[in-house]
Protein backbone atom coordinates (compact mmCIF):
# COMPACT_ATOMS: atom_id res chain seq x y z
CA UNK A 1 0.00 0.00 0.00
CA UNK A 2 1.07 2.86 -0.88
CA UNK A 3 1.02 6.77 1.20
CA UNK A 4 0.86 10.27 -0.10
CA UNK A 5 3.65 11.26 2.68
CA UNK A 6 5.63 9.41 5.18
CA UNK A 7 7.72 10.85 7.88
CA UNK A 8 9.93 8.78 9.17
CA UNK A 9 11.88 8.50 12.73
CA UNK A 10 10.77 11.35 14.04
CA UNK A 11 10.79 12.22 17.69
CA UNK A 12 7.36 12.42 18.40
CA UNK A 13 4.81 14.73 20.63
CA UNK A 14 1.62 14.00 20.00
CA UNK A 15 -0.02 17.42 21.50
CA UNK A 16 -1.55 15.43 24.96
CA UNK A 17 1.56 16.01 27.05
CA UNK A 18 2.71 12.60 26.84
CA UNK A 19 6.38 11.59 26.40
CA UNK A 20 8.15 11.54 23.50
CA UNK A 21 8.88 8.73 21.14
CA UNK A 22 10.34 7.72 18.08
CA UNK A 23 8.08 6.46 15.17
CA UNK A 24 7.15 6.79 11.54
CA UNK A 25 3.96 8.88 10.68
CA UNK A 26 1.97 8.15 7.41
CA UNK A 27 -0.76 10.26 5.75
CA UNK A 28 -3.09 9.56 3.13
CA UNK A 29 -4.97 12.70 1.94
CA UNK A 30 -5.67 15.26 4.61
CA UNK A 31 -5.61 12.29 7.62
CA UNK A 32 -3.02 10.47 9.98
CA UNK A 33 -3.62 7.04 9.47
CA UNK A 34 -0.67 5.04 10.46
CA UNK A 35 1.45 6.01 13.53
CA UNK A 36 4.45 3.49 14.53
CA UNK A 37 7.19 1.52 13.30
CA UNK A 38 5.83 1.26 9.79
CA UNK A 39 8.80 0.06 8.21
CA UNK A 40 9.46 1.04 4.92
CA UNK A 41 6.28 1.28 3.01
CA UNK A 42 5.58 2.87 -0.18
CA UNK A 43 5.26 7.12 -0.27
CA UNK A 44 4.95 9.70 -2.89
CA UNK A 45 7.14 11.39 -0.91
CA UNK A 46 9.14 10.51 2.34
CA UNK A 47 10.77 12.82 5.18
CA UNK A 48 13.76 11.24 6.70
CA UNK A 49 13.09 12.70 10.18
CA UNK A 50 15.52 11.49 12.13
CA UNK A 51 16.91 13.73 15.08
CA UNK A 52 14.17 16.45 14.35
CA UNK A 53 10.52 16.75 16.25
CA UNK A 54 7.17 16.34 15.08
CA UNK A 55 4.23 18.17 16.71
CA UNK A 56 1.06 18.48 16.07
CA UNK A 57 0.54 22.03 13.92
CA UNK A 58 0.36 25.08 16.10
CA UNK A 59 -2.61 26.73 17.28
CA UNK A 60 -2.39 30.34 17.71
CA UNK A 61 -5.01 31.10 19.91
CA UNK A 62 -5.35 34.43 20.13
CA UNK A 63 -4.82 36.38 16.84
CA UNK A 64 -6.28 39.82 15.10
CA UNK A 65 -5.19 38.24 11.65
CA UNK A 66 -9.31 38.12 10.65
CA UNK A 67 -8.46 40.15 6.95
CA UNK A 68 -4.89 39.16 6.01
CA UNK A 69 -6.01 35.33 6.34
CA UNK A 70 -7.72 36.75 3.10
CA UNK A 71 -5.76 39.86 1.87
CA UNK A 72 -2.23 37.53 2.23
CA UNK A 73 -3.33 34.37 2.61
CA UNK A 74 0.46 33.21 2.37
CA UNK A 75 0.40 33.93 5.92
CA UNK A 76 4.23 34.14 6.47
CA UNK A 77 4.38 35.57 9.79
CA UNK A 78 2.39 32.28 11.36
CA UNK A 79 3.04 29.64 9.08
CA UNK A 80 6.69 30.23 9.59
CA UNK A 81 6.66 29.47 13.07
CA UNK A 82 4.67 26.16 12.59
CA UNK A 83 1.03 27.34 13.09
CA UNK A 84 -1.10 25.73 11.37
CA UNK A 85 -4.70 27.22 12.62
CA UNK A 86 -5.11 30.27 13.67
CA UNK A 87 -8.44 31.56 16.26
CA UNK A 88 -9.18 35.33 14.62
CA UNK A 89 -11.82 38.01 16.34
CA UNK A 90 -10.37 38.12 19.65
CA UNK A 91 -10.67 41.56 22.18
CA UNK A 92 -13.75 42.17 20.82
CA UNK A 93 -12.75 43.10 17.15
CA UNK A 94 -14.14 40.97 13.99
CA UNK A 95 -14.23 41.73 10.81
CA UNK A 96 -17.86 39.90 10.51
CA UNK A 97 -20.25 40.31 10.76
CA UNK A 98 -19.80 44.24 10.35
CA UNK A 99 -21.08 46.74 7.49
CA UNK A 100 -19.22 50.15 8.50
CA UNK A 101 -20.32 53.97 7.74
CA UNK A 102 -17.36 56.44 8.25
CA UNK A 103 -14.71 55.64 10.38
CA UNK A 104 -13.11 52.27 12.09
CA UNK A 105 -13.78 52.33 15.65
CA UNK A 106 -10.79 51.85 17.90
CA UNK A 107 -9.38 48.96 18.06
CA UNK A 108 -10.89 47.62 15.20
CA UNK A 109 -8.50 49.43 13.39
CA UNK A 110 -6.08 47.20 14.06
CA UNK A 111 -7.33 44.99 11.68
CA UNK A 112 -7.82 47.21 8.78
CA UNK A 113 -8.43 50.49 7.01
CA UNK A 114 -12.65 50.65 6.19
CA UNK A 115 -12.46 49.15 2.95
CA UNK A 116 -10.87 45.88 4.31
CA UNK A 117 -14.24 45.49 6.25
CA UNK A 118 -16.18 44.56 4.08
CA UNK A 119 -18.33 41.17 5.49
CA UNK A 120 -21.94 41.98 6.52
CA UNK A 121 -22.65 38.67 7.92
CA UNK A 122 -20.51 35.36 8.90
CA UNK A 123 -21.26 33.82 6.22
CA UNK A 124 -19.84 36.49 3.66
CA UNK A 125 -16.66 36.53 5.75
CA UNK A 126 -16.34 32.74 5.58
CA UNK A 127 -16.96 32.63 1.74
CA UNK A 128 -14.11 35.23 1.01
CA UNK A 129 -11.97 32.83 3.66
CA UNK A 130 -12.64 29.88 0.80
CA UNK A 131 -12.01 31.86 -1.94
CA UNK A 132 -8.51 33.39 -0.33
CA UNK A 133 -7.55 29.61 0.28
CA UNK A 134 -4.78 30.82 3.09
CA UNK A 135 -1.70 28.97 4.25
CA UNK A 136 -3.56 27.77 7.85
CA UNK A 137 -6.70 26.89 8.81
CA UNK A 138 -8.98 29.89 10.57
CA UNK A 139 -11.74 29.52 13.25
CA UNK A 140 -13.30 32.74 14.20
CA UNK A 141 -15.27 34.72 17.04
CA UNK A 142 -17.54 37.07 16.93
CA UNK A 143 -16.18 40.80 18.57
CA UNK A 144 -18.56 42.28 20.90
CA UNK A 145 -17.41 45.82 19.64
CA UNK A 146 -18.18 44.73 16.45
CA UNK A 147 -21.39 43.85 16.99
CA UNK A 148 -21.71 47.14 18.73
CA UNK A 149 -20.69 49.19 15.94
CA UNK A 150 -23.20 47.49 13.89
CA UNK A 151 -25.98 48.62 16.01
CA UNK A 152 -24.99 51.84 18.61
CA UNK A 153 -24.42 54.97 16.90
CA UNK A 154 -22.17 56.18 20.12
CA UNK A 155 -20.05 53.71 22.14
CA UNK A 156 -20.13 55.55 25.34
CA UNK A 157 -22.56 54.19 27.02
CA UNK A 158 -24.57 51.18 27.76
CA UNK A 159 -26.37 49.65 24.87
CA UNK A 160 -30.34 49.70 25.11
CA UNK A 161 -32.59 47.03 25.39
CA UNK A 162 -33.75 46.93 21.31
CA UNK A 163 -29.79 47.21 20.40
CA UNK A 164 -28.76 44.28 22.76
CA UNK A 165 -31.67 42.03 21.25
CA UNK A 166 -30.23 43.30 17.46
CA UNK A 167 -26.54 42.58 18.63
CA UNK A 168 -27.68 38.82 20.19
CA UNK A 169 -29.79 38.42 16.71
CA UNK A 170 -26.51 39.23 14.52
CA UNK A 171 -24.51 36.85 17.05
CA UNK A 172 -27.17 33.95 17.05
CA UNK A 173 -26.90 33.84 13.62
CA UNK A 174 -22.89 33.92 13.28
CA UNK A 175 -22.61 31.31 15.66
CA UNK A 176 -25.28 29.22 13.31
CA UNK A 177 -23.25 29.80 10.61
CA UNK A 178 -19.95 28.30 12.25
CA UNK A 179 -18.43 31.18 14.12
CA UNK A 180 -16.64 29.35 17.58
CA UNK A 181 -17.99 31.99 20.30
CA UNK A 182 -17.69 35.69 21.00
CA UNK A 183 -14.86 37.76 22.14
CA UNK A 184 -14.52 40.48 24.71
CA UNK A 185 -12.41 43.87 25.05
CA UNK A 186 -13.80 45.33 27.72
CA UNK A 187 -10.96 47.37 28.42
CA UNK A 188 -11.06 49.35 25.26
CA UNK A 189 -13.44 52.67 25.71
CA UNK A 190 -15.14 51.62 22.98
CA UNK A 191 -16.80 48.61 24.94
CA UNK A 192 -15.94 49.90 28.55
CA UNK A 193 -19.27 51.63 29.08
CA UNK A 194 -20.94 47.87 28.58
CA UNK A 195 -22.38 47.29 31.73
CA UNK A 196 -22.50 43.34 32.71
CA UNK A 197 -25.79 42.96 32.06
CA UNK A 198 -25.07 43.81 28.59
CA UNK A 199 -22.34 41.04 28.34
CA UNK A 200 -24.80 38.38 30.54
CA UNK A 201 -27.08 38.36 27.51
CA UNK A 202 -24.95 38.02 24.68
CA UNK A 203 -22.68 35.43 26.38
CA UNK A 204 -26.04 33.88 27.31
CA UNK A 205 -26.72 33.30 23.39
CA UNK A 206 -22.54 31.84 22.98
CA UNK A 207 -23.57 29.57 25.90
CA UNK A 208 -27.02 28.16 24.48
CA UNK A 209 -24.80 27.59 20.86
CA UNK A 210 -22.29 25.66 22.84
CA UNK A 211 -19.61 28.49 21.62
CA UNK A 212 -16.53 29.90 23.93
CA UNK A 213 -16.23 33.27 25.50
CA UNK A 214 -13.02 35.17 25.50
CA UNK A 215 -12.12 38.04 26.84
CA UNK A 216 -10.04 40.86 27.14
CA UNK A 217 -10.72 41.93 30.86
CA UNK A 218 -11.96 45.63 31.93
CA UNK A 219 -8.81 46.20 33.83
CA UNK A 220 -5.34 44.42 33.45
CA UNK A 221 -4.31 46.64 35.70
CA UNK A 222 -4.49 47.17 39.47
CA UNK A 223 -8.42 46.32 39.13
CA UNK A 224 -7.63 43.19 37.77
CA UNK A 225 -9.07 40.23 40.29
CA UNK A 226 -12.42 42.48 39.96
CA UNK A 227 -12.40 42.07 36.67
CA UNK A 228 -11.40 38.44 36.43
CA UNK A 229 -14.75 38.01 39.17
CA UNK A 230 -16.58 39.69 36.28
CA UNK A 231 -15.38 37.73 33.82
CA UNK A 232 -16.21 34.30 35.53
CA UNK A 233 -19.53 35.64 36.47
CA UNK A 234 -20.68 36.61 33.09
CA UNK A 235 -19.12 32.88 31.86
CA UNK A 236 -20.97 30.99 34.95
CA UNK A 237 -24.09 32.87 33.95
CA UNK A 238 -24.43 32.13 30.19
CA UNK A 239 -22.68 28.65 30.63
CA UNK A 240 -20.17 29.05 27.93
CA UNK A 241 -16.60 28.22 28.88
CA UNK A 242 -13.95 30.93 29.41
CA UNK A 243 -10.71 31.76 27.65
CA UNK A 244 -9.36 35.27 29.87
CA UNK A 245 -7.64 36.78 27.14
CA UNK A 246 -3.67 37.36 27.45
CA UNK A 247 -3.75 37.27 31.17
CA UNK A 248 -1.34 39.74 32.71
CA UNK A 249 -0.45 41.64 35.94
CA UNK A 250 -0.49 45.66 34.20
CA UNK A 251 1.71 48.12 35.24
CA UNK A 252 4.75 48.88 37.72
CA UNK A 253 2.25 48.85 40.76
CA UNK A 254 0.89 45.38 39.15
CA UNK A 255 3.39 43.00 39.41
CA UNK A 256 4.08 40.36 41.95
CA UNK A 257 0.49 39.78 41.16
CA UNK A 258 0.24 36.89 39.07
CA UNK A 259 0.40 34.10 41.92
CA UNK A 260 -2.49 35.89 43.60
CA UNK A 261 -4.29 36.21 39.96
CA UNK A 262 -3.31 32.37 39.25
CA UNK A 263 -4.92 31.53 42.25
CA UNK A 264 -7.99 32.84 41.16
CA UNK A 265 -7.87 31.24 37.93
CA UNK A 266 -7.41 27.98 39.34
CA UNK A 267 -10.27 28.63 42.07
CA UNK A 268 -12.64 29.57 39.56
CA UNK A 269 -11.62 26.42 37.59
CA UNK A 270 -12.34 24.22 40.05
CA UNK A 271 -16.42 24.85 39.15
CA UNK A 272 -16.32 25.97 35.81
CA UNK A 273 -14.31 25.61 32.51
CA UNK A 274 -11.73 28.46 32.95
CA UNK A 275 -8.41 29.34 30.78
CA UNK A 276 -6.94 31.68 29.91
CA UNK A 277 -3.97 32.76 27.07
CA UNK A 278 -0.57 33.77 27.34
CA UNK A 279 2.43 35.50 24.74
CA UNK A 280 5.87 34.98 25.90
CA UNK A 281 6.59 38.66 26.29
CA UNK A 282 6.59 41.25 29.20
CA UNK A 283 5.38 44.35 26.53
CA UNK A 284 1.86 44.50 25.52
CA UNK A 285 1.00 46.27 22.24
CA UNK A 286 -1.99 48.00 20.75
CA UNK A 287 -3.75 51.08 19.56
CA UNK A 288 -2.03 54.12 21.50
CA UNK A 289 -4.56 54.49 24.72
CA UNK A 290 -4.32 57.86 26.97
CA UNK A 291 -5.47 55.81 29.75
CA UNK A 292 -2.15 53.86 29.55
CA UNK A 293 -0.16 56.77 29.08
CA UNK A 294 2.53 57.03 32.14
CA UNK A 295 6.01 58.08 33.18
CA UNK A 296 6.71 54.66 35.14
CA UNK A 297 7.59 52.58 32.03
CA UNK A 298 8.65 52.54 28.87
CA UNK A 299 6.01 53.11 25.51
CA UNK A 300 6.89 52.99 22.48
CA UNK A 301 5.09 54.16 19.03
CA UNK A 302 5.05 51.95 16.59
CA UNK A 303 2.44 54.31 13.91
CA UNK A 304 0.65 57.18 13.90
CA UNK A 305 -2.00 58.08 11.11
CA UNK A 306 -0.84 62.30 11.58
CA UNK A 307 2.53 62.40 12.15
CA UNK A 308 3.97 58.72 10.89
CA UNK A 309 8.03 60.18 10.90
CA UNK A 310 7.39 60.30 14.66
CA UNK A 311 6.66 56.05 14.64
CA UNK A 312 9.47 53.78 15.49
CA UNK A 313 10.39 55.92 18.87
CA UNK A 314 10.21 55.96 22.39
CA UNK A 315 6.79 58.55 23.28
CA UNK A 316 9.43 60.12 25.95
CA UNK A 317 11.85 61.08 22.83
CA UNK A 318 9.08 62.67 21.14
CA UNK A 319 7.27 64.25 23.63
CA UNK A 320 10.85 65.77 24.32
CA UNK A 321 11.58 67.00 20.49
CA UNK A 322 7.92 68.58 20.99
CA UNK A 323 8.10 70.54 24.08
CA UNK A 324 5.26 68.68 25.39
CA UNK A 325 4.03 66.38 28.40
CA UNK A 326 4.38 62.97 27.37
CA UNK A 327 0.17 62.90 27.59
CA UNK A 328 -0.36 65.81 24.98
CA UNK A 329 2.22 64.28 22.85
CA UNK A 330 0.29 60.94 23.11
CA UNK A 331 -2.88 63.12 21.98
CA UNK A 332 -0.89 64.47 19.02
CA UNK A 333 -0.10 61.23 18.14
CA UNK A 334 -3.66 59.41 17.94
CA UNK A 335 -4.40 57.29 16.22
CA UNK A 336 -1.54 55.21 16.41
CA UNK A 337 0.19 52.59 17.97
CA UNK A 338 2.39 51.33 20.95
CA UNK A 339 4.09 48.74 22.73
CA UNK A 340 4.08 49.10 26.56
CA UNK A 341 6.42 47.56 28.71
CA UNK A 342 3.93 46.84 31.29
CA UNK A 343 4.84 43.54 32.90
CA UNK A 344 7.58 42.26 34.79
CA UNK A 345 9.24 38.68 33.72
CA UNK A 346 8.67 36.85 36.85
CA UNK A 347 4.77 37.51 36.45
CA UNK A 348 4.75 36.47 32.96
CA UNK A 349 6.91 33.56 33.41
CA UNK A 350 4.05 32.54 36.09
CA UNK A 351 1.61 32.44 33.71
CA UNK A 352 3.26 31.06 30.74
CA UNK A 353 4.08 27.97 32.70
CA UNK A 354 0.66 27.41 34.32
CA UNK A 355 -1.23 24.26 33.48
CA UNK A 356 -4.22 26.37 32.58
CA UNK A 357 -2.50 28.62 30.35
CA UNK A 358 -2.73 28.62 26.17
CA UNK A 359 -0.07 29.99 23.77
CA UNK A 360 -1.45 32.49 22.00
CA UNK A 361 0.92 35.09 20.06
CA UNK A 362 -1.66 38.57 19.75
CA UNK A 363 0.42 39.29 17.16
CA UNK A 364 -0.84 42.65 15.10
CA UNK A 365 0.03 42.02 11.56
CA UNK A 366 -1.20 45.52 10.13
CA UNK A 367 1.14 47.24 12.05
CA UNK A 368 4.10 48.56 10.09
CA UNK A 369 6.55 47.77 13.17
CA UNK A 370 4.69 45.29 14.83
CA UNK A 371 5.67 43.73 18.48
CA UNK A 372 7.65 40.72 18.08
CA UNK A 373 5.16 38.31 19.06
CA UNK A 374 3.76 38.29 15.59
CA UNK A 375 6.57 36.02 14.42
CA UNK A 376 7.65 34.99 17.43
CA UNK A 377 5.84 34.14 19.88
CA UNK A 378 6.10 29.99 19.32
CA UNK A 379 9.26 29.70 18.79
CA UNK A 380 10.27 31.83 21.71
CA UNK A 381 7.93 29.58 23.73
CA UNK A 382 9.62 26.05 22.69
CA UNK A 383 13.26 27.54 22.17
CA UNK A 384 13.89 30.34 25.07
CA UNK A 385 11.63 29.22 27.62
CA UNK A 386 11.51 25.66 27.90
CA UNK A 387 14.57 24.18 26.02
CA UNK A 388 17.01 27.01 27.20
CA UNK A 389 15.46 28.10 30.86
CA UNK A 390 13.78 24.88 31.29
CA UNK A 391 10.71 26.89 32.97
CA UNK A 392 8.18 23.60 31.50
CA UNK A 393 8.74 20.61 29.77
CA UNK A 394 8.35 20.65 25.64
CA UNK A 395 5.49 18.05 26.18
CA UNK A 396 3.77 20.56 28.03
CA UNK A 397 4.73 23.58 25.97
CA UNK A 398 3.74 21.73 22.95
CA UNK A 399 0.40 20.67 24.90
CA UNK A 400 -0.66 24.75 25.44
CA UNK A 401 -0.26 25.17 22.11
CA UNK A 402 -1.90 22.52 20.06
CA UNK A 403 -3.89 19.80 22.18
CA UNK A 404 -5.13 22.06 24.97
CA UNK A 405 -6.06 24.38 22.46
CA UNK A 406 -8.32 22.50 20.23
CA UNK A 407 -10.02 21.10 23.02
CA UNK A 408 -10.86 24.86 24.15
CA UNK A 409 -12.40 25.92 20.72
CA UNK A 410 -13.90 22.88 19.83
CA UNK A 411 -11.42 22.36 17.01
CA UNK A 412 -12.03 18.45 16.08
CA UNK A 413 -9.40 15.63 15.05
CA UNK A 414 -6.70 18.96 15.59
CA UNK A 415 -4.15 19.67 18.17
CA UNK A 416 -2.77 15.69 18.24
CA UNK A 417 -0.73 13.42 16.71
CA UNK A 418 -3.06 10.54 16.48
CA UNK A 419 -4.49 7.71 13.36
CA UNK A 420 -7.56 9.65 12.36
CA UNK A 421 -6.55 13.32 13.13
CA UNK A 422 -6.15 15.86 10.30
CA UNK A 423 -2.66 16.20 9.29
CA UNK A 424 -1.47 19.26 10.54
CA UNK A 425 2.19 19.14 11.76
CA UNK A 426 5.41 20.59 12.47
CA UNK A 427 8.82 19.34 12.14
CA UNK A 428 11.92 20.99 13.89
CA UNK A 429 15.06 20.92 14.64
CA UNK A 430 14.97 21.53 18.57
CA UNK A 431 18.51 22.42 18.58
CA UNK A 432 18.29 25.23 15.75
CA UNK A 433 15.01 26.52 16.80
CA UNK A 434 15.05 29.96 17.52
CA UNK A 435 12.95 33.42 17.40
CA UNK A 436 14.63 35.87 15.87
CA UNK A 437 12.07 38.91 15.63
CA UNK A 438 13.09 41.11 18.18
CA UNK A 439 11.55 44.91 19.48
CA UNK A 440 13.86 46.53 16.97
CA UNK A 441 13.93 44.21 13.99
CA UNK A 442 10.13 42.34 14.25
CA UNK A 443 10.09 41.48 11.06
CA UNK A 444 12.09 38.30 11.32
CA UNK A 445 11.34 34.90 10.27
CA UNK A 446 11.89 31.88 13.22
CA UNK A 447 15.17 29.88 12.15
CA UNK A 448 14.76 25.63 12.73
CA UNK A 449 11.38 25.01 11.24
CA UNK A 450 12.14 22.52 8.77
CA UNK A 451 8.76 21.29 7.65
CA UNK A 452 4.95 22.71 8.20
CA UNK A 453 2.32 20.45 6.88
CA UNK A 454 -1.71 21.73 6.51
CA UNK A 455 -4.52 18.84 5.58
CA UNK A 456 -1.96 16.71 4.38
CA UNK A 457 -0.11 19.35 2.50
CA UNK A 458 3.40 20.54 2.76
CA UNK A 459 2.66 24.51 2.92
CA UNK A 460 6.67 25.64 4.25
CA UNK A 461 10.17 23.63 4.28
CA UNK A 462 13.05 25.23 5.17
CA UNK A 463 12.70 28.78 5.50
CA UNK A 464 10.08 29.21 2.35
CA UNK A 465 6.22 28.86 1.61
CA UNK A 466 5.26 26.52 -0.91
CA UNK A 467 1.61 25.91 -2.92
CA UNK A 468 -0.75 24.89 -2.88
CA UNK A 469 -2.29 26.81 0.24
CA UNK A 470 -4.30 24.32 1.84
CA UNK A 471 -5.66 26.06 5.00
CA UNK A 472 -9.69 25.73 5.66
CA UNK A 473 -12.34 27.95 7.75
CA UNK A 474 -12.59 25.33 10.40
CA UNK A 475 -16.68 25.74 11.16
CA UNK A 476 -17.57 25.34 15.40
CA UNK A 477 -18.79 21.28 14.77
CA UNK A 478 -18.92 20.65 18.54
CA UNK A 479 -21.00 21.55 21.74
CA UNK A 480 -18.49 23.34 24.33
CA UNK A 481 -19.02 22.29 28.26
CA UNK A 482 -18.76 24.84 30.57
CA UNK A 483 -18.29 21.96 32.93
CA UNK A 484 -14.55 22.13 34.86
CA UNK A 485 -11.90 20.91 32.90
CA UNK A 486 -9.83 19.41 36.11
CA UNK A 487 -12.84 18.43 38.35
CA UNK A 488 -11.36 18.52 42.08
CA UNK A 489 -8.11 19.69 41.38
ZN1 LIG B 1 -6.49 42.14 23.81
Amino acid sequence: MSHDLLIRRASLIDGSGREPFIADVAIDGDRIVAIGDLGHPDARETIEAQGLVLTPGFIDVHTHDDTNVIRTPQMLPKLSQGVTTVVVGNCGISASPVRLSGEVPDPMNLLGRAEDFRYPTFAAYAEAIEQAQPSVNVAALIGHTSLRSQVMDRFDRAASDPEIAAMREQLETALAEGALGMSSGLAYRNAYHAPTAEMNTLVETVGRAGGVYTTHLRDEFAGLPEAMDEAFATARHGRAPLVISHLKCAGAGNWGNAPKALSKLDDAARAHGVHCDCYPYTAGSSTLDLGQVTDEIDIFITWSDPHPEMARQPLKTIAEQWGLSLMDAARRLQPAGAVYHNMSEADMRQVLAHPLSMVGSDGLPNDPHPHPRLWGAFPRVLAHYSRDLKLLPLTEAVRKMTGLSAANFGLTDRGEIRVGAFADLVLFDLDALEDTATYTTPIAQASGIELVIVNGVIGYRQGKASEPRAGRLLRRQVRLSARPSRPGS
